[in-house]
Protein backbone atom coordinates (compact mmCIF):
# COMPACT_ATOMS: atom_id res chain seq x y z
CA UNK A 1 0.00 0.00 0.00
CA UNK A 2 1.13 3.31 -0.77
CA UNK A 3 0.71 6.24 1.78
CA UNK A 4 -0.35 9.37 0.17
CA UNK A 5 1.31 11.67 3.76
CA UNK A 6 4.67 10.16 2.12
CA UNK A 7 3.83 12.86 -0.44
CA UNK A 8 4.62 16.81 -0.63
CA UNK A 9 1.74 17.92 -3.30
CA UNK A 10 3.97 18.42 -6.27
CA UNK A 11 5.37 14.29 -5.88
CA UNK A 12 1.73 13.33 -5.36
CA UNK A 13 0.85 15.04 -8.93
CA UNK A 14 3.82 13.74 -10.66
CA UNK A 15 3.54 10.31 -9.48
CA UNK A 16 -0.52 10.57 -10.59
CA UNK A 17 0.88 11.69 -13.94
CA UNK A 18 3.09 8.76 -14.39
CA UNK A 19 -0.13 6.55 -13.86
CA UNK A 20 -2.03 8.60 -16.35
CA UNK A 21 -4.07 10.17 -13.32
CA UNK A 22 -5.00 13.76 -13.98
CA UNK A 23 -2.61 15.50 -11.36
CA UNK A 24 -5.94 18.29 -10.15
CA UNK A 25 -6.49 14.89 -8.47
CA UNK A 26 -3.97 15.37 -6.14
CA UNK A 27 -5.14 19.16 -5.00
CA UNK A 28 -8.80 17.54 -4.49
CA UNK A 29 -7.19 14.69 -2.38
CA UNK A 30 -5.20 16.88 -0.39
CA UNK A 31 -8.36 19.25 0.06
CA UNK A 32 -10.52 16.33 1.45
CA UNK A 33 -7.52 15.37 3.84
CA UNK A 34 -5.92 18.64 5.12
CA UNK A 35 -9.40 20.94 5.18
CA UNK A 36 -12.12 18.52 5.13
CA UNK A 37 -10.63 15.67 7.47
CA UNK A 38 -11.86 13.03 5.78
CA UNK A 39 -9.68 9.91 5.34
CA UNK A 40 -11.91 7.65 3.76
CA UNK A 41 -11.66 7.44 -0.06
CA UNK A 42 -15.27 6.24 -0.45
CA UNK A 43 -16.41 9.43 0.97
CA UNK A 44 -14.31 11.84 -1.34
CA UNK A 45 -17.25 12.25 -3.88
CA UNK A 46 -15.60 14.31 -6.31
CA UNK A 47 -13.40 11.84 -7.56
CA UNK A 48 -14.21 9.60 -10.42
CA UNK A 49 -15.73 6.43 -8.73
CA UNK A 50 -13.40 3.89 -10.80
CA UNK A 51 -10.33 6.15 -9.64
CA UNK A 52 -11.95 5.61 -5.31
CA UNK A 53 -11.92 1.93 -6.42
CA UNK A 54 -8.07 2.01 -7.01
CA UNK A 55 -7.03 4.49 -4.17
CA UNK A 56 -9.26 2.05 -2.01
CA UNK A 57 -7.39 -0.81 -3.25
CA UNK A 58 -3.94 0.75 -3.53
CA UNK A 59 -3.80 3.50 -0.99
CA UNK A 60 -4.00 4.80 2.26
CA UNK A 61 -3.61 7.91 4.51
CA UNK A 62 -1.69 6.22 7.32
CA UNK A 63 -0.83 8.54 10.40
CA UNK A 64 0.16 8.19 13.55
CA UNK A 65 -2.81 5.98 16.18
CA UNK A 66 -3.38 8.07 19.22
CA UNK A 67 -2.12 5.97 22.36
CA UNK A 68 -2.81 8.36 25.26
CA UNK A 69 -3.23 11.53 25.92
CA UNK A 70 -2.67 13.53 29.12
CA UNK A 71 -4.04 17.23 29.75
CA UNK A 72 -1.80 19.76 32.55
CA UNK A 73 -3.56 20.33 35.27
CA UNK A 74 -1.71 23.68 35.44
CA UNK A 75 -1.23 25.36 32.05
CA UNK A 76 -3.57 23.26 29.74
CA UNK A 77 -1.00 21.72 28.04
CA UNK A 78 -2.06 18.37 25.75
CA UNK A 79 0.64 15.96 25.58
CA UNK A 80 -0.27 12.67 23.11
CA UNK A 81 1.55 9.57 22.91
CA UNK A 82 1.02 7.84 19.87
CA UNK A 83 1.40 4.36 18.57
CA UNK A 84 3.11 3.88 14.92
CA UNK A 85 3.13 1.15 12.62
CA UNK A 86 5.85 -1.41 13.54
CA UNK A 87 4.88 -0.63 17.24
CA UNK A 88 7.28 2.21 18.10
CA UNK A 89 5.97 4.84 20.04
CA UNK A 90 6.46 9.04 20.32
CA UNK A 91 5.15 11.63 21.57
CA UNK A 92 3.94 14.96 20.89
CA UNK A 93 2.85 18.14 22.91
CA UNK A 94 0.80 20.51 22.12
CA UNK A 95 1.06 24.21 23.64
CA UNK A 96 -2.37 26.08 24.20
CA UNK A 97 -1.71 30.03 24.05
CA UNK A 98 -5.20 32.36 23.88
CA UNK A 99 -4.32 33.69 21.06
CA UNK A 100 -2.67 30.50 18.84
CA UNK A 101 -2.02 27.03 19.42
CA UNK A 102 1.35 25.61 19.07
CA UNK A 103 2.62 21.87 18.29
CA UNK A 104 5.98 20.37 19.53
CA UNK A 105 6.90 18.13 17.33
CA UNK A 106 8.91 14.49 16.73
CA UNK A 107 11.15 13.76 14.31
CA UNK A 108 12.87 10.89 15.69
CA UNK A 109 11.96 7.66 17.72
CA UNK A 110 14.68 8.17 20.80
CA UNK A 111 17.86 10.09 20.13
CA UNK A 112 21.09 9.44 19.28
CA UNK A 113 22.61 11.95 20.70
CA UNK A 114 22.42 11.79 24.72
CA UNK A 115 22.50 14.41 25.93
CA UNK A 116 23.44 14.47 29.98
CA UNK A 117 20.00 16.68 30.68
CA UNK A 118 17.51 15.10 28.29
CA UNK A 119 15.24 12.34 28.70
CA UNK A 120 14.59 11.32 25.18
CA UNK A 121 18.36 10.41 24.53
CA UNK A 122 18.27 8.05 27.79
CA UNK A 123 16.15 5.35 26.23
CA UNK A 124 18.40 5.61 23.58
CA UNK A 125 17.89 5.58 19.40
CA UNK A 126 15.58 3.30 17.16
CA UNK A 127 15.00 5.16 13.98
CA UNK A 128 14.00 8.04 11.96
CA UNK A 129 10.57 9.00 11.92
CA UNK A 130 9.10 9.04 8.27
CA UNK A 131 7.21 11.75 6.57
CA UNK A 132 3.81 10.56 7.43
CA UNK A 133 5.06 10.32 10.87
CA UNK A 134 5.97 13.87 11.24
CA UNK A 135 3.21 15.70 9.43
CA UNK A 136 0.59 13.34 10.67
CA UNK A 137 1.26 14.13 14.14
CA UNK A 138 0.08 17.48 13.41
CA UNK A 139 -2.87 15.91 11.21
CA UNK A 140 -3.74 13.84 14.19
CA UNK A 141 -3.38 16.66 16.95
CA UNK A 142 -5.43 18.99 14.96
CA UNK A 143 -8.21 16.40 14.29
CA UNK A 144 -8.07 15.39 18.43
CA UNK A 145 -7.63 18.81 19.38
CA UNK A 146 -10.33 20.24 16.96
CA UNK A 147 -8.75 23.27 16.23
CA UNK A 148 -6.38 24.90 13.36
CA UNK A 149 -2.96 24.47 14.63
CA UNK A 150 -0.80 27.73 13.63
CA UNK A 151 2.10 27.22 15.03
CA UNK A 152 5.13 24.53 15.07
CA UNK A 153 8.25 23.93 16.78
CA UNK A 154 10.89 21.05 16.06
CA UNK A 155 11.51 20.31 19.35
CA UNK A 156 10.02 16.91 20.59
CA UNK A 157 11.94 13.82 20.34
CA UNK A 158 15.15 13.61 18.01
CA UNK A 159 17.52 15.64 16.24
CA UNK A 160 16.11 17.10 13.22
CA UNK A 161 18.88 17.55 11.07
CA UNK A 162 19.84 13.82 11.92
CA UNK A 163 16.42 13.30 9.59
CA UNK A 164 16.78 16.15 6.92
CA UNK A 165 15.44 15.02 4.09
CA UNK A 166 12.37 13.55 5.88
CA UNK A 167 12.22 17.06 7.58
CA UNK A 168 12.93 19.11 4.65
CA UNK A 169 10.13 17.54 3.25
CA UNK A 170 7.52 18.01 5.99
CA UNK A 171 7.85 21.69 6.45
CA UNK A 172 6.93 21.91 2.56
CA UNK A 173 3.85 20.14 3.54
CA UNK A 174 2.99 22.20 6.88
CA UNK A 175 3.96 25.58 4.96
CA UNK A 176 1.74 24.16 1.50
CA UNK A 177 -1.21 26.27 0.76
CA UNK A 178 -2.86 23.21 -0.01
CA UNK A 179 -1.93 21.42 3.11
CA UNK A 180 -1.47 23.16 6.30
CA UNK A 181 -0.83 26.12 4.99
CA UNK A 182 1.35 27.63 8.16
CA UNK A 183 3.79 30.49 7.74
CA UNK A 184 7.34 29.60 7.86
CA UNK A 185 7.59 32.25 9.75
CA UNK A 186 5.55 30.36 12.53
CA UNK A 187 7.74 26.92 12.04
CA UNK A 188 10.61 26.73 14.25
CA UNK A 189 13.24 23.92 14.00
CA UNK A 190 15.70 23.45 16.95
CA UNK A 191 19.05 21.13 16.59
CA UNK A 192 21.72 20.28 19.22
CA UNK A 193 24.10 21.93 16.87
CA UNK A 194 24.42 19.92 13.59
CA UNK A 195 26.93 22.22 11.62
CA UNK A 196 25.99 20.62 7.91
CA UNK A 197 21.96 20.98 8.62
CA UNK A 198 22.55 24.49 9.43
CA UNK A 199 23.93 25.40 6.74
CA UNK A 200 21.44 23.56 4.46
CA UNK A 201 18.71 25.37 6.54
CA UNK A 202 20.11 28.96 5.99
CA UNK A 203 19.93 27.56 1.74
CA UNK A 204 16.55 25.79 1.90
CA UNK A 205 14.39 27.50 4.73
CA UNK A 206 15.97 31.01 5.37
CA UNK A 207 12.27 31.97 6.45
CA UNK A 208 11.99 29.15 9.02
CA UNK A 209 12.90 29.81 12.14
CA UNK A 210 16.19 28.28 14.09
CA UNK A 211 16.89 27.35 17.68
CA UNK A 212 20.48 26.34 18.32
CA UNK A 213 20.69 24.47 21.86
CA UNK A 214 24.25 25.92 23.30
CA UNK A 215 23.45 25.25 26.99
CA UNK A 216 27.15 26.25 27.48
CA UNK A 217 29.90 29.45 27.02
CA UNK A 218 32.67 27.36 26.29
CA UNK A 219 33.57 23.70 24.67
CA UNK A 220 34.82 22.64 28.12
CA UNK A 221 31.58 22.21 29.70
CA UNK A 222 29.48 21.83 26.34
CA UNK A 223 31.63 18.86 25.67
CA UNK A 224 30.52 17.35 29.49
CA UNK A 225 26.57 18.36 28.60
CA UNK A 226 26.31 17.39 24.58
CA UNK A 227 28.94 14.87 23.64
CA UNK A 228 27.87 16.14 19.75
CA UNK A 229 30.44 18.52 20.87
CA UNK A 230 33.13 16.41 20.01
CA UNK A 231 31.98 16.29 16.43
CA UNK A 232 30.89 19.87 16.22
CA UNK A 233 33.30 22.16 18.99
CA UNK A 234 31.73 25.12 20.01
CA UNK A 235 33.98 27.71 18.09
CA UNK A 236 32.83 26.13 14.91
CA UNK A 237 29.20 26.26 16.08
CA UNK A 238 29.52 29.90 16.95
CA UNK A 239 31.78 30.73 13.48
CA UNK A 240 28.05 28.82 11.73
CA UNK A 241 26.09 31.11 13.18
CA UNK A 242 28.01 33.47 11.85
CA UNK A 243 27.85 32.54 8.26
CA UNK A 244 23.97 31.95 9.37
CA UNK A 245 23.60 35.40 9.95
CA UNK A 246 25.24 36.56 6.63
CA UNK A 247 23.63 33.92 4.16
CA UNK A 248 19.86 34.88 5.83
CA UNK A 249 20.07 38.36 7.28
CA UNK A 250 18.24 37.11 10.24
CA UNK A 251 18.58 36.16 13.60
CA UNK A 252 19.11 32.66 15.48
CA UNK A 253 17.36 31.80 18.64
CA UNK A 254 19.97 30.46 21.37
CA UNK A 255 18.77 28.16 23.68
CA UNK A 256 20.97 27.90 27.02
CA UNK A 257 19.50 25.95 29.84
CA UNK A 258 20.51 27.20 33.56
CA UNK A 259 21.70 24.82 35.19
CA UNK A 260 22.94 24.94 38.83
CA UNK A 261 26.60 25.11 39.65
CA UNK A 262 27.12 23.68 36.34
CA UNK A 263 26.65 26.75 33.89
CA UNK A 264 25.22 29.60 35.63
CA UNK A 265 27.97 31.52 37.37
CA UNK A 266 28.37 35.21 36.53
CA UNK A 267 31.66 34.68 34.95
CA UNK A 268 30.02 32.30 32.47
CA UNK A 269 27.00 34.47 32.02
CA UNK A 270 30.59 37.17 31.17
CA UNK A 271 31.86 34.70 29.18
CA UNK A 272 28.59 34.06 26.98
CA UNK A 273 27.94 37.27 27.09
CA UNK A 274 30.82 38.35 25.30
CA UNK A 275 30.20 35.11 22.69
CA UNK A 276 26.99 36.45 21.96
CA UNK A 277 27.43 40.29 21.33
CA UNK A 278 29.37 39.47 17.85
CA UNK A 279 26.36 37.86 16.56
CA UNK A 280 22.50 38.45 15.96
CA UNK A 281 20.83 36.49 18.32
CA UNK A 282 18.01 36.50 20.67
CA UNK A 283 18.85 34.08 23.72
CA UNK A 284 15.92 31.91 25.78
CA UNK A 285 17.03 31.07 29.17
CA UNK A 286 15.69 28.20 30.09
CA UNK A 287 15.64 26.58 33.92
CA UNK A 288 16.56 22.89 33.63
CA UNK A 289 13.75 20.49 33.69
CA UNK A 290 13.58 17.50 36.38
CA UNK A 291 15.21 14.53 34.10
CA UNK A 292 18.45 13.87 35.66
CA UNK A 293 19.11 14.17 39.77
CA UNK A 294 22.27 15.83 38.95
CA UNK A 295 20.86 18.69 37.33
CA UNK A 296 19.32 20.95 39.20
CA UNK A 297 17.65 24.46 38.40
CA UNK A 298 19.33 28.10 40.21
CA UNK A 299 17.54 30.15 42.68
CA UNK A 300 15.25 32.85 40.65
CA UNK A 301 17.84 35.06 42.31
CA UNK A 302 21.15 33.86 40.25
CA UNK A 303 18.67 33.35 37.03
CA UNK A 304 17.61 37.06 36.97
CA UNK A 305 21.61 38.04 37.47
CA UNK A 306 22.47 35.90 34.96
CA UNK A 307 19.59 37.53 33.02
CA UNK A 308 20.76 40.86 33.72
CA UNK A 309 24.09 40.55 32.53
CA UNK A 310 23.07 39.13 28.72
CA UNK A 311 20.91 42.39 28.51
CA UNK A 312 23.51 44.66 29.79
CA UNK A 313 25.91 43.59 27.03
CA UNK A 314 23.07 44.31 24.50
CA UNK A 315 21.51 40.77 24.20
CA UNK A 316 17.73 40.25 23.80
CA UNK A 317 16.89 37.82 26.34
CA UNK A 318 14.31 36.07 27.51
CA UNK A 319 13.29 33.63 30.28
CA UNK A 320 11.26 30.83 28.90
CA UNK A 321 8.31 29.63 30.24
CA UNK A 322 8.23 26.15 30.50
CA UNK A 323 4.56 24.40 29.91
CA UNK A 324 4.00 21.09 30.85
CA UNK A 325 5.87 20.00 33.53
CA UNK A 326 3.55 18.56 35.41
CA UNK A 327 2.76 15.66 33.39
CA UNK A 328 6.71 15.28 31.72
CA UNK A 329 5.51 17.17 28.66
CA UNK A 330 8.17 20.29 28.80
CA UNK A 331 11.45 20.17 26.79
CA UNK A 332 13.68 17.62 27.17
CA UNK A 333 10.97 15.47 29.33
CA UNK A 334 9.55 13.42 26.62
CA UNK A 335 10.82 9.68 26.08
CA UNK A 336 9.28 6.54 23.93
CA UNK A 337 7.75 5.03 26.94
CA UNK A 338 6.53 8.09 28.99
CA UNK A 339 2.83 7.57 29.67
CA UNK A 340 3.77 3.99 31.65
CA UNK A 341 3.39 5.78 35.23
CA UNK A 342 7.37 6.12 35.23
CA UNK A 343 8.23 8.58 37.21
CA UNK A 344 11.65 10.63 37.18
N1 LIG B 1 17.57 17.84 19.29
C1 LIG B 1 17.05 19.17 19.19
C2 LIG B 1 15.55 19.30 19.43
C3 LIG B 1 14.96 18.58 20.62
S1 LIG B 1 15.20 19.22 22.24
C4 LIG B 1 17.82 20.09 20.09
O1 LIG B 1 18.66 19.62 20.83
O2 LIG B 1 17.63 21.29 20.03
C5 LIG B 1 14.33 20.69 22.37
C6 LIG B 1 14.92 21.60 23.45
O3 LIG B 1 14.73 21.07 24.78
C7 LIG B 1 16.41 21.75 23.28
O4 LIG B 1 16.80 23.10 23.42
C8 LIG B 1 16.93 20.91 24.42
O5 LIG B 1 18.23 21.22 24.75
C9 LIG B 1 15.92 21.24 25.50
N2 LIG B 1 15.98 20.35 26.67
C10 LIG B 1 16.45 19.11 26.74
N3 LIG B 1 16.40 18.65 28.01
C11 LIG B 1 15.89 19.64 28.75
C12 LIG B 1 15.59 19.78 30.13
N4 LIG B 1 15.81 18.79 31.00
N5 LIG B 1 15.05 20.94 30.55
C13 LIG B 1 14.80 21.95 29.68
N6 LIG B 1 15.06 21.87 28.37
C14 LIG B 1 15.61 20.73 27.91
Amino acid sequence: MINILEFNLNELKQHFIKRGVKPFRAEQIFDWIFKKHVFDFSKMLNLPKDFRDVLKMEYVIGFPELSNKQISSVDGTHKYLWNLDDGEKIESVLLIHKDRNTACISTQVGCSLKCGFCATGKSGFSRNLKVSEIVGQVLAMTVEYGERIGNIVYMGMGEPFLNYDNLKKSIQILHSKEAFDISKRRISVSTAGIIPGILKMAEDFPEVVLSISLHAPNNRIRERLMPISQTYPFQQLIHTVRQYNEITGKRVTIEYLLIKEVNDSLEQAVLLAKTLKELKVNLNLIPVNPVNPDFERPSFKQISAFKQIMEKSGIDTVIRQEKGTDIAGACGQLKTQSIKGEVF
